[in-house]
C-alpha cells in the first residue's frame, strides 16, 4: 500500500515511524513534512491546504491511503473534496468529512450536540454581536472563573479562563467586538468552569465500529508546575494513572457511546480519530472537548504503545472492518518531553544548529519543527522544535529516558520542562 501523511509535526513523524514498520507499506509519503520524516519516508514539499497539490500528489504518487494529521484541512473540507473528486473518489483517506469535522471546527456545534445527546458537559451559551448586551448580563450573573470560547479554529489560543469579570467582559468584546480571532470569534461560547484532572482519550472510527486507544495526560503551560502561557503542548504521559478501569468504562459508556450515536443520528459517517479532552470530577468525565484528529504531543505517547501494527488498523479503518481487527496495547509507561526554541510561545528565531541527536539511546526522537539548511545540517524550524519519548516499565524510568535525551541534544535557546510526568509520580506514591 502507498500512503500519504499530511502536516510536518511530531504527531506526522510519530505516525511515519509507525507506519514504515508495516509489512503491508509499500511507499511512504509525507507532505510537507520535516527533518525527522525525511528520514523514514518521501516528503513532498506542498501545503496540506492546497487540495489541488494535495491531489497532484496523491495520482503522480499511486497513493491509496491518506492520513490527516492536523485539524484545518479537515474543518476546510479535504475529504468532501476528495469525494467530490471523480478521480479521486476511490483513495481512502482517515478523517472526518467537514460536517463531522464541525465537532472541533464550531465550539457552538459541539455544545449543541453533548446537550443534544445527553453527553456530560460543562453548561453554557452562545452569543454573537447581535446578543452582545445579553452576554454581558450572563456575564455578570455567571460564577467565577468564567471560561470563553471563539467558536471557530483559533490555533489553540481562542480559550480564555478569566478569574475576574472585568476580564471576562475584555476578553467578550474583543472577540465579538474587535474581531481578536478573525471569523472563529463571531460567536462566543461562555460556559462554567470545570474544577478535576483533564486527560485524553482516543477513538478510531470506521463509521460504524470503533477502537479505543491508550489515554493520555498533556502538559500545555510553557512553565513548570503549568504556570505561565499555554502553547500546543510541552509533553505527555500514557497511561493516566488516575483514570482506572472504571473511569474508562464509565468514559465508553456516557461519552463514547454516546457520541458516535449522535454522529449517526445527524446522518455524519464518521471515519477518523476523535480526540475526546476530559475532566475527571471525582471520578466523573465531563467533556470539555473534542478535536477530529489526534493530539500533538499526545500521538508521540500513544502510538508507541500500541503493539499492533497500525497500518493494519488504518487500513480497517478505511474499510470499515475495524471489529475483525485484534489491538495490542502494551502495558508499559510513555512519557514525551517537548524541545520548544527559545521565546516560545511568542517569538522565537529558526534555523539554529541541531546538535546530539544522532547519539541517543533508548529513546524514541520524533522532529517536529526541524528541517534542512543548505549545509543539509538539521535545523530548527518553529516553536516546538523535538519530541523524546521514553518508554519503561515504571513511569519514573520512562521520565528519566525522556529527561536524559532532552538534556543531551543542543541547539541554541532551548528550553524544556523538568517535570512532565513528575505530578503522576505523586499520585502513584
Ligand atoms: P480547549 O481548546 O477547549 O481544549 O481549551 C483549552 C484548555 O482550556 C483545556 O485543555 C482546559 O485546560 C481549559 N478549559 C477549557 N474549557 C474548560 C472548562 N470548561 N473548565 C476548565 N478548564 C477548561
Amino acid at each position: 500500500m502507498n500512503v500519504l501523511i499530511l502536516g510536518s509535526g511530531g504527531r506526522e513523524h510519530a505516525f511515519a515511524w509507525k507506519i514504515a514498520q508495516s509489512p503491508l507499506c509499500d511507499s511512504l509519503f509525507v507532505a510537507p513534512g520535516n527533518a525527522g520524516t525525511a528520514t523514514v519516508a518521501t516528503n513532498i514539499p506542498i501545503s496540506y491546504n492546497d487540495f489541488d497539490s494535495v491531489a497532484t500528489a496523491v495520482l503522480e504518487n499511486s497513493i491509496e491511503l491518506v492520513i490527516v494529521g492536523p485539524e484545518e484541512p479537515l474543518v476546510n473540507g479535504i475529504v468532501d473534496y476528495f469525494e467530490n473528486r471523480p478521480d479521486l473518489a476511490k483513495i481512502k483517506i482517515i478523517g472526518p468529512n467537514a460536517a463531522g469535522a464541525e465537532l472541533e471546527g464550531s465550539k457552538d456545534f459541539s455544545k449543541q450536540f453533548m446537550q443534544k445527546y445527553n453527553i456530560p458537559t460543562s453548561s453554557s451559551r452562545t452569543f454573537t454581536a447581535e446578543t452582545l448586551e445579553s452576554g454581558l448580563e450572563y456575564i455578570e450573573n455567571h460564577p467565577l472563573p468564567i471560561v470563553l470560547k471563539a467558536d471557530g479554529l483559533a490555533a489553540g489560543k481562542g480559550v480564555i479562563i478569566a478569574e475576574k469579570k472585568a476580564d471576562a467582559e475584555v476578553a467578550f468584546k474583543e472577540m465579538l467586538v474587535d474581531g481578536k480571532f478573525g471569523s472563529a470569534g463571531n460567536k462566543v461560547v461562555i460556559e462554567q468552569f470545570l474544577k478535576g484532572i483533564e486527560l485524553s482519550v482516543f477513538v478510531l472510527c470506521d463509521g460504524e465500529n470503533y477502537k479505543i486507544l491508550p489515554e493520555a495526560k498533556d502538559y500545555k503551560r510553557i512553565g513548570e508546575n503549568d504556570t505561565g502561557l499555554n502553547t500546543g503542548g510541552m509533553g505527555a504521559v500514557s497511561p493516566v494513572a488516575f483514570a482506572d478501569a472504571n473511569f474508562l468504562r464509565k468514559v465508553e459508556e456516557k461519552v463514547v457511546k454516546p457520541t458516535l450515536y449522535g454522529l449517526k443520528s445527524e446522518g455524519i459517517k464518521y471515519v477518523g480519530f476523535i480526540f475526546i479532552g476530559l475532566m475527571n470530577i471525582k471520578g466523573e468525565p465531563y467533556v470539555i472537548e473534542y478535536n477530529v484528529r489526534m493530539g500533538d504531543p499526545e500521538t508521540e505517547v500513544v502510538l508507541p504503545r500500541i503493539q499492533s501494527d497500525f497500518l493494519i488498523l488504518l487500513a480497517a479503518t478505511a474499510k470499515g472492518t475495524l471489529q475483525d481487527i485484534e489491538m495490542t496495547i502494551s502495558p508499559q509507561v510513555a512519557v514525551t518531553t517537548v524541545l520548544v526554541s527559545g521565546g516560545y510561545p511568542g517569538d522565537y528565531e529558526k534555523g539554529k544548529v541541531i546538535s546530539g541527536n544522532d547519539k541517543l539511546e533508548d529513546v524514541f526522537l520524533f522532529h517536529a519543527g526541524t528541517t534542512f539548511n543548505a549545509n543539509t545540517e538539521v535545523v530548527t524550524n518553529g516553536g516546538r522544535v523535538m519530541v523524546l519519548t521514553g518508554v519503561a516499565n515504571s513511569l519514573e524510568n520512562a521520565v528519566r529516558k525522556s529527561q536524559r535525551a532532552a538534556q543531551a541534544i543542543q541547539f541554541e535557546g532551548k528550553y524544556f520542562r523538568h517535570d512532565i510526568g513528575m505530578d503522576l509520580i505523586r499520585y502513584n506514591s
